[in-house]
């Protein structure tokens, strides 16, 4: 039975004389939360998660409770099949959800941790609506889009707001309006701002501002369609983020708030700009976050010094952007080379280190195909370091693990990621113990030498959805190691996980005998966590995805520490 229905009043309003079916759970207030509803039109790709989680920002920052949610409309259960390239990043929360990269930038934003009730896609609703179906809880009535899978839709967002005691939850749409996939979300929304009331709902559209090079202005026309299908809908919007270029001129502005019925002061530009830590600043002085609190009427709700001290905090941070002394070039191995947002994580990870050690951080992918022992030096002569990110399947592991031997063998700083941790150890296993045929049994099953072998208990699993090791889990430090001393001589530190294969517990004596440190454990199994060579500058592996918790407020210092270990290497610095 879907864990929705615990919570329900029951579903005793299921009549077949009303047509006003809408699950509440139990307990829930109206008018206690507000909802933020934000939609993109024209395009996709416009940066509604950057908009939703700054905005989110500004507003958590004036004392109020904020949680977001993410509506997918594809019919995956979670984005853990998702291809990468084709999707950008699968982000991995604490509790194990696989989900949306836009889940990493509210938690980034944010500075706090996200679990599955943050996110939602259509196979959910789906599923959770055909379950209710068959345990006999429409009884009676035909199962609708409208208004069962709505119904489903709004009780999932009312759930969220008493679970997370909410001030506001930030609605995102995925997709563009227009398309069929997101159409009974904003259906949802219509009626969720229906039930709600006045000044419970606002709606939020994202539009494009075109400026054809060949003509060197900025056209509406396409913004002022997209706005108006939105209307067709039967949503009107409350405030208009235009995104553009270039800031965005007056008489564009004009048009499109004559077109749409909102006034001048709610449309705003929301033009590219070089970083997206400067974007609250610039929502801030557009005055977008007063204009929310007003529709919402809950500006009795805020506490200035909140806003004051936390705002202070975020200029401090903010005040470091471009202000680097130093620039070091990372060098990134992977097969996703062509798609930056494959490894948003990594890349904001390295961004958040650079800052905090004064340092801009360039990226070369370097495609691990055609690397081999011999060539690896030329494919590494201009970087200060290198990471190897986590991955899945063969091609390029060779030419990583070649990347890693030179790293080894000349003091070149190192980040292993996962996969790039396994590569690091089969490295090891080959050059330094003399097991020539090391490798992992997802690349040679057969291999007489599998010092990368699949988990124990992953090896009863079929299928391939949602069944890893999966999610937050506690590392145990080994007190006087180098991983230790970086997290700040914690005996324990908790990073998020998304694996099948480990080291075979049975080579770590061998490994060890050699001088490789295990650094960091599972508590009570012998699964090996963080690796690291005592006598390099910086090598250091994990079997965690580090990347999913650095913030640029907490800098994940596995990061910083290859950041500051490349500078030291180009600066010469001790
Ligand atoms: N393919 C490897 C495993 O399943 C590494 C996974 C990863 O890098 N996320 O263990």
């Amino acid at each position: 039975m879907s864990q929705n229905n615990n919570l329900l009043a029951s579903l005793s309003d299921v009549s077949t004389e009303s047509e006003f079916f809408s699950p509440f759970p139990q307990g829930y207030q109206k008018g206690k939360t507000r909802y933020i509803i934000i939609m993109g039109t024209v395009m996709s790709g416009l940066g509604k998660g950057i908009f939703s989680s700054c905005l989110a920002k500004l507003m958590q920052d004036k004392g109020l409770n904020v949680s977001p949610i993410k509506l997918e409309g594809y019919l995956n259960i979670d984005s853990g099949t998702l291809n990468p390239y084709r999707h950008g990043e699968v982000f991995v929360l604490d509790d194990g959800m696989e989900c949306d990269m836009d889940l990493g930038t509210y938690e980034r934003m944010l500075n706090k941790n996200l679990s599955k009730a943050n996110f939602a896609t259509s196979g959910q609703i789906f599923s959770d609506v055909l379950h209710k179906e068959r345990h006999g809880d429409y009884l009676g009535r035909d199962v609708q889009m409208i208004p069962h899978l709505t119904g489903e839709v709004k009780l999932k967002l009312r759930t969220l707001a008493m679970k997370s005691d909410a001030d506001i939850v930030f609605v995102e749409i995925g997709g563009t309006v227009g398309d069929l996939e997101n159409s009974f979300y904003i259906e949802a929304m219509r009626e969720l701002a229906y039930e709600e009331g006045p000044h419970s709902t606002c709606f939020v559209a994202l539009t494009y501002i075109l400026e054809p090079k060949t003509l060197g202005e900025q056209k509406s026309k396409a913004a002022q369609l997209g706005i108006r299908q939105l209307m067709q809908l039967g949503v009107q919007p409350d405030i208009i983020a235009c995104r553009a270029s270039n800031p965005v001129n007056e008489k564009v502005r004009q048009k499109i708030s004559i077109y749409s019925n909102v006034p001048m002061e709610r449309v705003f530009s929301m033009h590219d700009c070089s970083s997206i830590y400067t974007i609250p600043a610039m929502l801030r002085e557009s005055g977008v976050d007063f204009g929310v609190l007003q529709l919402l009427k809950i500006e009795d709700r805020i506490k200035l010094r909140t806003e004051r001290k936390e705002w202070a905090k975020w200029c401090d941070f903010t005040d470091k952007l471009g202000a680097e002394d130093k620039e070091i070039n990372i060098g990134i191995t992977g097969k996703y080379t062509s798609v930056r947002d494959s490894y948003a994580s990594i890349l904001n990870a390295l961004e958040h280190a650079g800052i905090a050690k004064g340092s801009k951080v360039n990226i070369k992918w370097i495609e691990t195909s055609e690397v081999n022992d011999k060539n690896a030096a030329e494919f590494l002569k201009d970087v200060d370091g290198i990471i190897v990110p986590g991955g899945f399947g063969t091609r390029g592991t060779e030419g990583k693990i070649s990347c890693i031997k030179y790293a080894r063998e000349n003091n070149l700083p190192y980040l292993g990621l996962c996969l790039g941790f396994q590569m690091a150890v089969i490295e090891f296993a080959r050059n330094v113990c003399g097991l020539k045929d090391a490798n992992s049994t997802e690349i040679i099953p057969n291999c007489p030498a599998p010092v990368i072998d699949i988990l124990p208990e992953q090896k009863k699993i079929e299928g391939l959805g949602g069944n890893m090791r999966l999610g937050g889990r506690d590392v145990e430090l080994k007190r006087g190691t180098i991983a230790w001393q970086i997290y700040g001589k914690q005996d324990s530190v908790r990073l998020r996980f998304r694996h099948r294969y480990e080291v075979d517990p049975k080579y770590i004596e061998t490994f060890e005998n050699k001088g490789l440190v295990f650094s960091g454990k599972a508590p009570n199994q012998p699964i090996m966590q963080i690796l690291e060579l005592p006598d390099h500058p910086f090598f250091m592996g994990t079997q965690a995805h580090p990347c999913l918790t650095s913030r640029p407020l907490n800098p994940e210092p596995m990061f910083v520490g290859l950041v500051d270990a490349a500078a030291k290497r180009k600066y010469k610095a001790k």
